[in-house]
């Protein structure tokens, strides 16, 4: 068992069952999720010999910084750790003028199979544990000296695949004795996996959702998500709507610009019919080419003029600004093929 992949609750009973008194769970609870202490021998309100239990009883679900990489051009940084069974996995830090961000991955390799998307060329390897989401973000955290603010969990793999961990992760990462991050700094990006969006309702888990649409019509968004045609495009606008009631958070969507394929005027017109009853955000991506995929981003012209129509049109857009692109840090630029 590991004693980083446990909520607060998990570690009483985990505890109380190697005979440690019930209070010594908040201590240890403090010193893995605020001080972020690996090293049992340096949890100084513990007594030696239930330091020797600790050790004895738990693992410490690490991860390990394989390589870094940092943009010339902006803040951002790139890591690759490498889990426990030696998976690669990619983060991305990110400095933004309303604080310092990262980027997480959710899976080992994705099942999704967007055929834009570097991280899914592979397919799945496995999900990845609560600690090991959390990890990556305390990882960054020490090794910049910096305090996170906002959480994406927008790196590869699809996070709605992965719900119960996902679940974990939000609950230890929100919890006022760890990081204590607001929910409303959280963000999920999410292909569109309609019966999770309702569960994350229920659930209350209160984060920011980002959905990848990236077309405004059933039959385009078929040819780029196949999961489109598992969870058809009014079905997963319907579960949108449902959870901005539920949680008071607006959607938003993000859009990939692929040149000649949807940024065109007709392409307003059916975003402009398919939103039109949704309170929610438009953010356009232009798309980050990669080899196995012969789409390209539009001209820079291009991306304003579908930008305006859409301004024009009434729909709250923002043009993304990408950040470490010349690290391959970019969304959809994170593949797997550092797997050793
Ligand atoms: N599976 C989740 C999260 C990972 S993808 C999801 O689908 O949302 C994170 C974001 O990067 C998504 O919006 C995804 O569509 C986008 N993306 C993927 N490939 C891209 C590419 N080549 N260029 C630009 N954005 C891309």
């Amino acid at each position: 068992m590991y004693i980083n992949d446990l909520t607060p609750q998990e570690i009483v009973s985990s505890i109380e069952q190697i005979g440690l008194p019930k209070y010594r769970a908040d201590q240890v609870f403090r010193w893995i999720h605020k001080s972020l202490e690996r090293d049992y021998s340096k949890m100084t309100n513990l007594s030696a010999k239930d330091i020797h239990y600790l050790k004895d009883s738990f693992q410490y679900d690490m991860i390990s910084i394989y390589k870094k990489l940092e943009s010339n051009v902006d803040d951002t940084k790139k890591y690759l750790f490498e889990l426990g069974d030696r998976n690669i996995i990619e983060s991305v830090f990110l400095r933004y003028d309303f604080g310092d961000s990262v980027c997480i991955s959710s899976q080992a390799g994705c099942n999704m199979g967007c055929v834009f998307c570097a991280s899914t060329l592979g397919g799945k390897e496995r999900n990845l544990r609560a600690s090991e989401l959390l990890e990556q973000v305390y990882m960054i955290q020490k090794d910049l000296n910096t305090r996170i603010d906002s959480v994406v969990v927008m790196g590869s793999g699809e996070p709605l695949d992965n719900y119960n961990n996902l679940k974990k992760f939000i609950s230890i990462i929100t919890d006022e004795n760890g990081l204590n991050i607001s929910k409303r700094k959280i963000t999920v990006s999410t292909c569109g996996i309609v019966d999770k969006i309702y569960t994350a309702a229920e659930d209350n888990l209160g984060f920011n959702l980002a959905i990848s649409l990236h077309a405004a019509t059933q039959e385009k968004r078929n040819k780029l998500i196949p999961a489109s045609k598992k969870y058809p495009l009014k079905d997963l606008i319907e579960a949108c709507d449902h959870y901005t009631q539920k949680s008071g958070r607006r959607v938003t969507y993000e859009y990939i610009l692929i040149d000649g394929f949807n940024d065109t005027e007709d392409d307003v017109k059916s975003l402009k019919e398919l939103l039109k009853n949704s309170n929610c955000h438009v953010n356009l991506i232009p798309l980050n080419p990669i080899s196995e995929f012969e789409g390209k981003a539009p001209s820079d012209l291009q991306i304003r003029s579908f930008y305006k129509s859409l301004v024009k049109n009434k729909i709250n857009t923002t043009i993304r600004r990408e950040l470490g692109r010349d690290i391959n840090a970019a969304c959809g630029q994170l593949r797997n093929n550092y797997i050793k």
